[in-house]
């Protein structure tokens, strides 16, 4: 007996039509980095392009070659983390989209474009740097850079096919400046001769709620796997819901209460003893004390070994969400996500 994390794709789906309609027309790109948020990498791309999903954000190369692999040609895979040059070459050779911040990776694409003989010339997203301070190209290098993207473009290394930043959706003021930076970032790429044709900005929160942030292309993840924003709009507000329920089975029962197959090994924080209710047959209960591989929870009447306890997920099996369960401990919904080990298998309703 094992704890599992039932995933519901039919779920999935009605928050991927919530997403599509709400930024409408932007496109939806799938935001799949950390193995689609914990939820399970293929099912969930495999469902979300039969639901009409053309754009997959995989974060690292490796991610986004396993979307290629998966799913062909007819959909758009973008990546942003390119560690090496053989990194570059596996991208350019999947095809993918490569997010570029900084001007030595745009030469080394650029080089890896010239010696592949790719088809088609390598598919850029510039990112401008806009007040994260991650990775991107910083303001005082736009002008330099846009003539750089041009000229390779004209030279047909590459194709400049959009121009992107990453706010922190933390405050409205800050992500307005942010906006302000990135709207000058378009006018000074134009100005270079660089239209980039599909411009994005917004992930989850922003897209959802600033419709000027949509743009062409938003990037969601959180908010299509059901995950609200801690300390934000509810999920009914938002008409998404979790589609991850998280289980664990009784193994024991004994005065104390009842203990459950799951514990930190599993990626459960043990700092959630004592702050959070789980779903038990008998109702919810409190989560007493995390173990290693085992927690323990409040008795109820009738507990017996084989039940099934409903840790975290979606309502009314389960009491809290993954970020209600986070905000107890001040972190957020993604986090409890992902951080569940790969270990706990993954099963699919609606597959
Ligand atoms: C993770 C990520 C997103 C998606 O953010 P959500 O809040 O989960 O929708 C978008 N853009 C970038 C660059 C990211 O790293």
């Amino acid at each position: 007996m094992n704890a599992r994390l039932e995933v519901d794709l039919d779920a999935f789906a009605a928050n991927l039509a919530v997403v599509r309609e709400r930024v409408a027309p932007a496109h939806h790109m799938l935001v799949v980095k950390d193995d689609a948020y914990g939820h399970g990498l293929v099912p969930v791309i495999r469902r979300a392009r039969n639901e009409g999903v053309r754009w997959f954000g995989a974060f690292d190369v490796r991610t986004g070659c396993a979307v290629r692999a998966e799913l062909g040609s007819d959909v758009r895979v973008f990546a942003w983390i390119l560690a090496s040059r053989d990194e570059i070459a596996a991208a350019v050779d999947a095809e993918l989209d490569l997010g570029i911040g900084d001007a030595g990776l745009l030469e080394d694409v650029a080089a890896v474009a010239g010696s592949r003989e790719a088809a088609r010339p390598v598919r850029v997203h510039v990112k401008v740097d806009t007040g994260l301070h991650r990775n991107g190209v910083r303001p005082e290098e736009w002008p330099q850079f846009a003539a750089r993207t041009a000229a390779l473009a004209r030279r047909g290394a590459i194709e400049v096919a959009g121009l992107w930043s990453h706010i922190s959706e933390a405050s409205d003021a800050d992500d307005d400046a942010a906006r302000a930076g990135f709207e000058s970032a378009i006018r000074i790429f134009r100005a270079a001769g660089v239209t980039a044709p599909v411009r994005h900005l917004a992930a989850s929160a922003a897209a959802f709620a600033r419709p000027e942030f949509r743009y062409d292309l938003v990037r969601i993840g959180a908010f299509a796997y059901g995950i609200r924003s801690a300390g934000g709009a509810s999920a009914a507000r938002l008409r998404i819901r979790p589609i991850a329920t998280l289980r664990a089975p009784v193994v024991s029962v004994g005065v104390d209460g009842a203990r459950i197959a799951l514990g930190a090994f599993d990626g459960l924080p043990s700092t959630l003893a004592g702050r959070i209710l789980v779903g038990t047959p008998g109702g919810p209960r409190a989560l007493r004390e995390i173990a290693h591989t085992d927690s323990l929870v409040a008795g109820w009447p009738g507990a017996s070994v084989g039940q099934s306890v409903a840790v975290f997920g979606a309502a009314p099996v389960a009491p809290h969400s993954a970020t209600g369960v986070a905000e107890t401990i001040h972190t957020i919904g993604e986090e409890i996500a992902t951080r569940l080990s790969p270990l706990v298998e993954r099963v699919y309703v609606g597959e």
